[in-house]
């Protein structure tokens, strides 16, 4: 909250609509009810002139930002800024399946399950499940140092946060099958994190080794240290991005309760400047209008400071059902709506959008 708090006065705002007239570029023009769409701009074939073609279709419609990933960075801001869009670089956190050199640099870094197996040699569910520990100090180090690096770059409005979090404790209802279990409760192999360093300081601060408790998931101090965790490794990247004049954002789980307890996520508490919840109603079996309410969950528990997007997941959404999506999400308080990804809007997915948010 301090470190919000002092960039927005270095901004010189200090309430919501003066901060919106100071970050008009977040908003992409500051429209009432935003709309956003996640890109994966990594295309080899795509070239500057390509992107602008497809960011000024998006524009048409009524989009007001991209959030990127893969690609070159100051191409795609050249190619949203001139269609008068926000650029919000999405990037992944805690997850560093395609990180190289930390693997081999640093294989201590990566988190350890309730079986203590590390998710570098040992990945739950898939390949590219190989996550760093956030309790460690020099991993909140080296985060805060990309995403700073990530911010630097000029014309980058934002940061967009991807896999903040532990591997799913428990998988969204609607993939139970795909991995042939049934999660009712917290199982070892997907439980993290047990590495030295955070059995280390958790019992530090309550006197008790988490490996060695009888019911692990039962023990509420345990899991508020991982949410905690967490947190602090977000706070400590938004100080370097803040740092830079830029702001910072997050696709993260539903609701702030959902997060908690298959994600240990509590974004909730981040120091985020725009969160975007991915709201993808068919991975919880849920119907469309479960959007609104969830939505409106998240809003209760932000400060009222920082809006809430609305993510919708297009393969679930046909175009009168991404309609009544959007409607719900407005129903529900969200300031704007994401959906992914670009590559699943059709013409008449767009023609839809632009009625819906007018
Ligand atoms: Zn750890």
């Amino acid at each position: 909250m301090t470190d919000r708090r002092t960039f927005l006065a270095a901004l010189g705002a200090s309430t919501i609509s003066s901060r919106l007239t100071a970050l008009p570029t977040l908003w992409g023009g500051g429209s009432a009810f935003s709309a956003w769409t996640w890109v994966h701009g990594g295309s080899a074939t795509i070239d500057l002139a390509g992107w602008k073609t497809r960011y000024a279709r998006l524009r048409d419609a009524g989009i007001t930002g991209v959030l990127v990933s893969g690609g070159d960075t100051a191409m795609h801001v050249e190619a949203a800024h001139s269609q008068g869009m926000a650029l919000h670089r999405w990037v992944w956190t805690l997850n560093r399946s395609g990180d190289k050199k930390v693997q081999d640099e640093h294989p201590e870094w990566f988190s350890v399950s309730r079986e203590g197996k590390s998710s570098l040699t040992t990945p739950p569910y898939v390949g590219y499940y190989k996550w760093l520990c956030p309790t460690r100090r020099p991993v909140r180090e080296y985060l805060a140092d990309v995403m700073g690096e990530v911010a630097a770059i000029p014309g980058v409005d934002a940061v967009h946060l991807d896999y903040v979090r532990h591997p799913d404790v428990i998988l969204p209802r609607n993939l139970w099958e795909t991995y042939k279990l049934v999660q009712d409760h917290e199982m070892a192999q997907f439980d993290y994190c047990y590495c030295d360093v955070c059995r280390e300081r958790f019992e530090r601060e309550t006197g008790k080794d988490p490996f060695t408790l009888a019911d692990a998931p039962a023990d509420v101090e345990w899991r508020r240290f991982r949410w905690r965790m967490v947190t602090e490794t977000v706070e400590a990247i938004a100080r370097a991005t803040h740092a830079r004049g830029k702001a910072l954002s997050a696709a993260v789980f539903p609701t702030p309760m959902i997060a908690r307890r298959l994600v240990r996520q509590e974004w909730d508490r981040w120091p985020l400047d725009l969160v975007f919840p991915m709201l993808y109603h068919g991975f919880y079996r849920e119907p469309i209008s479960w959007i609104a309410g969830a939505t409106a969950e998240g809003v209760a528990a932000l400060p009222v400071s920082t809006p809430l997007v609305a993510g919708v997941y297009l393969p679930d959404l046909p175009p009168p059902a991404l309609g009544e999506a959007i409607r719900a999400a407005r129903e529900g308080g969200a300031a704007g709506v994401s959906m992914f990804e670009m590559g699943g809007l059709t013409d008449a997915h767009l023609q839809v959008v632009r009625s819906a948010i007018g």
